[in-house]
C-alpha cells in the first residue's frame, strides 16, 4: 500500500451535543485511509471523498502541531476520539506515531481521550492511557475495541488486515488489568455472516470474560454507494450467492437490518444486564475530575 503525506488544514472537528453511543465531544483523523481493509467500511463512501481508499494511506504530516494548538484553544472540556474513519492503531501507526503523539498532547492538556480501534498495538501507549486517565478520572481514557465476530477465520476474511478478534480481546484485558475504561463495539452486524444468535452471545460473555464494562451494538449495517459496490464485489468471492440475497432484500436502501434484530436485542439485553454491561460510553462530565481534586 503506497504511503503519502498530506498536511491538514484542521485536525479537530467539534459535536455541538457529544454522541449518545461513544459520548464523544472532538473528533480527529491523524490518517486518511485505512490498511485493516475491512469489507463493509463506510469511509469508502463516496460522500468522505477518498479516492482509493485501499491503495493508499495519507498521512498527515502536520497533524500533531495543528492538534496541540486547536485543543490548547478548547474551553470545553469533553472526550477527544479518533478511530471513525480509520484505525488510529494500523500497522503504518508503528513507524509514524501520530496516535501516540497526540496522546501525548491530549495527556498535557488533561483532556479525556475515547479511542477507536481494531488493534492490540493499541497496549504500546498504555502508560500515556494511564496518565490520561489519572489526571481526568476513571472514565478519562476509554478505549474500545471493534469486534464483530468471536471467530477468528471469519474475521480474517472480513477484516484482512486487522489483527484478530482473539488478539483484541487480549488488548482489552491487557487495558482493563491497567485500570482503563475499555469495553467492544459490537458493529456492524453483517446479514447472515455475523448475525448468528449463538456467536453473538459468545462475544459479549467474552467481552465480560476479558473485562469490557461496556458493549455497544448495532444491529445491521450501512450500505451506501462505494461502499455497497465493494461489500457486493467481496460477498461474490467470499460468499458467492449472497449478493443477490442482499439485493432482493435491501435493494437501493442506505440501512440494511440483521433479520433477527428483535431476538438479537433481547438476548444482549438478558446477557448485558446479567454480566452488568452498559450498553454506550456517557459524554465525559467534568463533575468526576472534580471529585478527583477533592482528593
Ligand atoms: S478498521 Fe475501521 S476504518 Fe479501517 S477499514 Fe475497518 S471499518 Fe474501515
Amino acid at each position: 500500500m503506497r504511503v503519502r503525506e498530506i498536511e491538514a488544514k484542521t485536525i479537530l472537528s467539534s459535536a455541538k451535543h457529544p454522541d449518545p453511543w461513544f459520548g464523544v465531544k472532538y473528533t480527529m483523523n491523524l490518517y486518511r485511509g485505512c490498511q485493516h481493509h475491512c469489507i463493509y467500511c463506510d469511509s469508502r463512501s463516496e460522500c468522505y471523498q477518498i479516492a482509493d481508499f485501499d491503495g493508499e494511506i495519507l498521512v498527515k504530516t502536520n497533524a500533531l502541531e495543528r492538534l496541540r494548538d486547536e485543543l490548547a484553544r478548547k474551553r470545553t472540556k469533553g472526550y477527544v476520539s479518533t478511530g471513525s474513519m480509520n484505525d488510529p492503531y494500523m500497522p503504518v501507526e508503528r513507524v509514524r506515531l501520530l496516535a501516540r503523539g497526540a496522546l501525548e498532547i491530549v495527556a498535557a492538556l488533561r483532556f479525556p481521550v475515547h479511542i477507536i480501534t481494531k488493534s492490540d498495538l493499541v497496549t504500546r501507549d498504555a502508560d500515556l492511557l494511564r496518565a490520561i486517565r489519572d489526571a481526568t478520572g476513571e472514565k478519562g481514557a476509554v478505549v474500545s475495541f471493534t469486534i464483530t465476530t468471536p471467530d477468528d477465520d471469519l474475521a480474517r476474511q472480513i477484516e484482512p488486515g486487522a489483527p484478530p478478534s482473539s488478539a483484541r480481546l487480549a488488548a482489552m484485558q491487557t487495558l482493563a488489568a491497567r485500570g482503563l475504561w475499555v469495553g467492544v463495539t459490537l458493529m456492524p452486524v453483517l446479514p447472515a455472516i455475523t448475525d448468528d444468535e449463538a456467536s453473538i452471545r459468545r462475544l459479549i460473555e467474552a467481552a465480560a470474560d476479558y473485562g469490557a464494562k461496556y458493549v455497544i451494538p448495532a444491529w445491521g449495517m450501512t450500505l451506501r454507494d462505494r461502499q455497497r459496490s465493494h461489500y457486493y464485489a467481496q460477498l461474490d468471492r467470499l460468499f458467492p450467492g449472497l449478493r443477490e440475497k442482499y439485493e432482493r432484500a435491501y435493494g437501493d436502501r442506505y440501512s440494511a437490518g440483521a433479520p433477527n434484530a428483535v431476538r438479537l436485542e433481547a438476548a444482549f439485553a438478558e446477557l448485558a444486564q446479567r454480566r452488568r454491561l452498559e450498553r454506550a460510553v456517557a459524554p465525559w462530565s467534568t463533575g468526576e475530575a472534580k471529585q478527583l481534586a477533592l482528593f
